[in-house]
């Protein structure tokens, strides 16, 4: 019991969610299944006659450190929901489902409440008995009070999507996992598949004062929160996207290329374009993006896309401007010496 309370504490003192998730795997496995059997956390994922299931962690044995799915792009290749008819009927039903075994299966459905769909899985060599059931219900309780404190500091209230304040921490990341610098002439070879390369994208909605102007503060915040929803249904699962503030829009992604992340920039500036937003009709937004480079800082990055921005604003509004073609271009000059972005072509 004093272990369990120790690695509840632990779990209470993460912020980052991958990090928590592992951890809460990893917990129920040592104090629940007493160091056997496996445990995973999965997330169904995809769009409503489309979906899948992603682990977002898992873990089978002691000395192993658990283990994820990570799609960055496609992720047909992942079970679909039919695969497990157990899960879908734990998710459907809200009740703990067990099959017996072995391996038992025992299946815990959780945020019944919201609209993400997520499990999680036990396999034991014996049915789990009431008492575990019970506590095992009650620290998933705990573990969901906890993301949703994470979401609380994170998120902005209007849009939920991701704020300011934790794109800092995510730059990191993406910085860390930007393996390498990428080298001229190899950046067309390179697929997602491989990883790809992570770009910085700012989103600006054009003559949004006039929407506030013509119809209100609050269809203008309306507006946001349509933008908002266009880009999740835009964007892919792991891009990660951020409202900074008024109608100035972020997001991190990683991409094959210069040309993939182009034509993902287009494809979300013509699905504004063509968004029928009520009371307003249509608006449409001005996107600049760069590339991340080794050693860059958020400031670094952000001046670079906002300047691609500013570019987009100052010739017409309502395009994708990249912060690597205005320099090929001699549109801009580049002041910082170590660029290897400007090579795309
Ligand atoms: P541009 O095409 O140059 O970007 O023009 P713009 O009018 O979009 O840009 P500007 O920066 O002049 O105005 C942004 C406006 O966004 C000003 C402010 O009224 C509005 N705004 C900022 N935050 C919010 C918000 O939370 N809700 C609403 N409804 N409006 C907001
Ligand atoms: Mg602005
Ligand atoms: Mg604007």
């Amino acid at each position: 019991m004093q272990q369990l309370l120790n690695d509840l504490a632990d779990l209470s003192g993460l912020r980052d969610r991958d990090a928590l998730d592992f951890a809460l795997v990893q917990l129920f496995r040592t104090s629940i299944l007493g160091d056997h059997g496996s445990v995973r956390l999965v997330r169904a994922i995809g769009q409503a006659h489309e979906q899948h299931w992603l682990i977002r962690a898992q873990v089978h044995t002691s000395h192993d450190a658990p283990t994820r799915d990570v799609v960055w792009s496609d992720w047909s290749h992942l079970p679909k929901l039919s695969t497990f008819p157990k899960r879908e009927q734990a998710i459907t039903s809200g009740k703990v489902i067990c099959t017996v075994g072995p391996p038992c299966t025992t299946i815990f459905p959780m945020d019944t409440q919201s609209s993400v769909r997520s499990l999680l899985e036990m396999e034991s060599d014996h049915p789990l008995s009431e008492q575990v059931l019970s506590m095992t219900r009650t620290m998933l309780r705990m573990y969901q009070n906890l993301l949703g404190l994470l979401d609380y500091g994170e998120k902005d209230a209007l849009t939920e999507l991701l704020n300011r304040k934790s794109f800092d921490s995510a730059f990191v990341r993406a910085a860390v996992e930007q393996d390498t610098p990428v080298i001229e002439g190899q950046i067309n070879r390179r697929t997602v598949g491989d990883g790809g390369c992570y770009w910085l994208t700012m989103i600006d909605i054009d003559h949004f004062k006039r929407v506030n102007d013509n119809f209100g503060h609050l269809i203008g915040d309306e507006v946001l929160l349509l933008l908002a929803r266009l880009m999740r249904s835009t964007f892919r699962l792991n891009d990660q996207l951020y409202r900074f503030g008024g109608e100035e829009f972020v997001v991190l992604l990683r991409c094959a290329d210069h040309a993939d992340i182009a034509s993902v920039m287009e494809r979300f500036r013509h699905a504004v374009e063509e968004f029928a937003f009520p009371q307003v009709g249509t608006i449409t937004v001005s996107v600049g993006f760069a590339g991340l480079r080794a050693d860059d800082t958020p400031d670094l990055a952000f001046d670079r896309a906002d300047k691609a921005v500013y570019y987009a604003k100052a010739h017409g509004r309502n395009q994708v401007i990249s912060y690597a073609a205005l320099v090929q271009e001699g549109e801009l000059t580049e002041v910082v010496e170590h660029t290897t972005e400007t090579s795309f072509f």
